[in-house]
């Protein structure tokens, strides 16, 4: 193929970088918070850049989405109130709308402008923006949280752009005490949390030894597929005060209402199993 135009993502710290081939791009801006890009790629579909890192293709997208939220939404017993931090291209709440137990949404994300964006390039992920669950905040998530009720939240999904910037307060044992507080007794929360590559001896390492000092005794991090994200492979992690994120209610994955592209309960299963570098890694830290 005779290919001229690329985007390339360089990950200078780990030595490698990921390049998609692009037709044009769509739309470019600058935000009090960042810089977004839209491109139309040759076989990728539309691709959100934010600040020059890779955020959302359509084709690979559905990886992150579902796992972001399938796997908590399993494990709460009942979730009905779901508070997502971030996720401002809207690829999880569309996911989290999924489920029928769900009786309120709010969405907390810093850069309205990303959403405004997402509705133009993905309307898929935004199809069901103008569902009667939904609430939009458009704001900080961290002084969000510090205003919520205590004890008024079943899940709490902080979707974000990486520990930088805005994010960076999205990461640390202040933070984790103001999520456990507005948490349910049965309450959980899921984090997006970079590389198992790249990322399980410091971000990781640092995400649960943060969660655990808070009171967030509970603690797992689950590993998927995910190629434009550094290294192809990331993950997200769960954490709770006293329910176990490593049981979920299997039947009621196994007898789904909806479709899914990458989520079932074997997946689910077996994404709860660590390999040797991150039992070695995480499964001893207090
Ligand atoms: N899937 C993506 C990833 O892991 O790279 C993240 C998707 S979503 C676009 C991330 C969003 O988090 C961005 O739109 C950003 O504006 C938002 N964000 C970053 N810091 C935030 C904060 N403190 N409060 C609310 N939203 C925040």
């Amino acid at each position: 193929m005779n290919q001229s135009k690329w985007f390339t993502e360089i990950w200078a710290g780990d030595g490698s970088s990921f390049s998609l081939g692009i037709e044009e791009l769509l739309h470019s801006e600058q935000t009090p918070y960042q810089n977004i890009e839209i491109y139309k790629t040759t076989h990728w579909g539309n691709l959100m850049v934010l600040d020059g890192c890779y955020m959302v293709s359509d084709r690979d997208n559905f990886l992150y989405h579902e796992m972001m939220t399938h796997p908590a939404l399993f494990t709460h017993p009942d979730p009905q109130t779901v508070v997502i931090i971030g996720g401002g291209d809207c690829g999880t709440l569309s996911e989290v709308l999924k489920h029928p137990s769900v009786k309120k949404v709010v969405q907390v994300e810093i850069d309205e402008r990303v959403t405004r964006v997402a509705e133009k390039f993905f309307p898929e992920l935004c199809a069901n923006n103008n569902d009667p669950r939904v609430e939009f905040v458009f704001g900080d998530g961290i002084q969000w949280i510090e205003q919520a009720a205590a004890n008024s939240i079943d899940l709490l999904i902080v979707d974000s752009t990486d520990p930088v910037g805005p994010a960076a307060g999205l990461f640390n044992r202040e933070f984790f005490s103001q999520c456990l507080r507005v948490l349910g007794d049965q309450g959980l929360m899921v984090q997006q949390s970079e590389s198992p590559l790249y990322h399980t001896h410091s971000i990781i390492k640092e995400l649960h030894l943060e969660m655990k000092a808070a009171g967030l005794t509970q603690v797992h991090t689950l590993p998927f597929p995910q190629p434009i994200y550094p290294s192809g492979w990331w993950s997200c992690t769960m954490a709770s005060k006293d329910l176990n994120p490593k049981t979920y209610n299997r039947q009621r994955a196994e007898q789904k209402t909806f479709i899914t592209h990458y989520y079932n309960a074997d997946i689910h299963q077996a994404a709860l199993a660590y390999p040797e570098f991150m039992r070695r890694g995480l499964e001893s830290l207090t």
